[in-house]
């Protein structure tokens, strides 16, 4: 036994040091590279290029908005053309800095103020001062720099939904306070609904100009993947058939090129695994399966408890009555999971609620239906493929056995109480 499983790390290590031969460089498939060539974004980039232009010259600009879905480049985009502004400023001797920021992963005010300050040379201690004191810092010292500052804020609907727009507020403002240098602010937003959570006085000191990044189609997102796949893959790899079909895939989606890159992506690293010599159809089929296998794991590990079981619920009766099931069906299989699994239920409202939030995150589908003199009852499905929530559920110890059981008390639940 030992020496079998010798035997099998052996082949892993041994192929591992072989090297690869799919991937000639795996690192331009990260999220984070920016390539040298953006296709289809060159009006875009011209846009974006006569915007700032005037911090050549140590001027501000305009601020500037950037919204798109997600995967429409707008994050490389961006740091393609500050990475040419900002060679050409030094070529120039420009009185000119950049500061990139990721709002999300940087999550809150005082760490966001804290990088636009390290940008300047300010040092700023991880916690500990009054935010107040850290603004001080920044404009103080930005004063006596007298420099233009670029400040980009990526992601930054997701920061205003979490925490609110007083950081943005300030930073629109922050001009009046200065008088050698200048800041101009560049916001970028995954959300085309963005606006609608600022201030009206945010809004129009943030937004006087604005750029919005289209979905990619098909045709786009092949030539993104082929100019990606000719530095990333060995010649001959790739077949043509399997780039297009992650193109078609991922435009079916929403045009995101990011999903595209990761159906890539993971169907070499499973072409890889199998000791294949190419990129299949079917390798990319397999991709996506995991990709959303992935991605729906994700989401139901991470609800609470009580959802997760009307999810258990709504699964379990899909199997009995192929298709939907009312509300009232669900919260019999619900209370009856919650003894099983040794829980409390929580009252029908509640599960109510808890109904419509998973038909907001996209697990379930719910429908209102008139039930004549009857009143009305929701209609609710799985939105999402039965398999993969199947494998999903079972992944988890304590459904996997509930689930195993089900059939016992199922049937009697359904037509005893509707
Ligand atoms: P967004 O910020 O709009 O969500 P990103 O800029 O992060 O999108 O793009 C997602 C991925 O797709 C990144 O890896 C990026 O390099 C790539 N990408 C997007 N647009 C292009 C393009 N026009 N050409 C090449 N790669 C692109
Ligand atoms: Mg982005």
């Amino acid at each position: 036994m030992k020496n079998r499983q010798a035997d099998v790390l052996d082949e892993v290590f041994q192929r591992f040091l072989q090297g690869s031969h799919i991937f000639q460089n795996r690192s331009l498939l990260r999220h984070d590279y920016v390539p040298d060539k953006l296709p289809h974004r060159e009006s875009e980039i011209r846009s974006l290029g006569e915007i700032v232009a005037p911090s050549l010259e140590g001027a501000p600009f305009s601020s500037l908005l950037i919204y798109g879905k997600t995967g429409t480049g707008k994050t490389a985009v961006m740091r393609y053309v500050l990475s040419v502004l900002s060679r050409k400023g030094e070529v120039l001797g420009s009185p000119m800095k950049a500061c990139f920021v990721n709002c999300r992963l940087t999550g809150t005010e005082y760490r966001i103020l804290a990088s636009l300050c390290s940008t300047i040379g300010v040092k700023v201690p991880f916690t500990g001062l009054a935010l107040g004191e850290v603004f001080d810092r920044f404009k103080g010292s930005l004063d006596s720099h007298k420099l233009l500052l670029i400040v980009v804020l990526d992601e930054i609907d997701e920061f205003v939904r979490k925490r609110g727009d007083f950081l943005l507020y300030e930073l629109t403002r922050i001009n009046e306070a200065l008088s050698d240098s200048k800041v101009s602010i560049i916001g970028i937003s995954n959300d085309l609904r963005f606006k609608e959570m600022l201030d009206p006085r945010v809004l129009s000191t943030l937004s006087e100009e604005e750029v919005v990044f289209k979905p990619y189609n098909a045709d786009e997102l092949r030539d993104i993947l082929v100019d990606r796949a000719e530095l990333a893959f060995y010649d001959g790899v790739l077949s043509d058939g399997a780039v297009r079909l992650c193109a078609a895939l991922a435009a079916a989606e929403h045009g995101d090129a990011r999903r595209a890159l990761d159906l890539l992506r993971v169907a070499a690293e499973l072409a890889e695994r199998e000791g294949a010599d190419s990129v299949s159809d079917e390798h990319v089929r397999n991709a996506e399966r995991r990709i959303e296998h992935d991605r729906i794991a994700e989401a139901v590990t991470n609800l609470p408890a009580h959802s997760k079981i009307v999810v258990l619920s709504v699964y379990m009766l899909s199997r009995l009555n192929s298709g939907h099931s009312v509300t009232g069906h669900i919260y019999n299989v619900y209370s009856e999971l919650c003894e099983e699994l040794g829980m409390v239920p929580l009252t029908q409202r509640r599960v109510s609620g808890l109904i419509n939030e998973l038909d907001v995150i996209g697990l379930l589908n719910t429908q209102v239906v008139s039930l004549g003199r009857y009143g009305r009852t929701k209609k609710i499905h799985l939105a999402i493929p039965r398999a993969l929530i199947g494998n999903v559920l079972c992944e988890d110890d304590r459904f996997g056995s509930v689930l195993k059981d089900a059939p016992r008390f199922l049937p009697g639940l359904i037509e005893g109480k509707a």
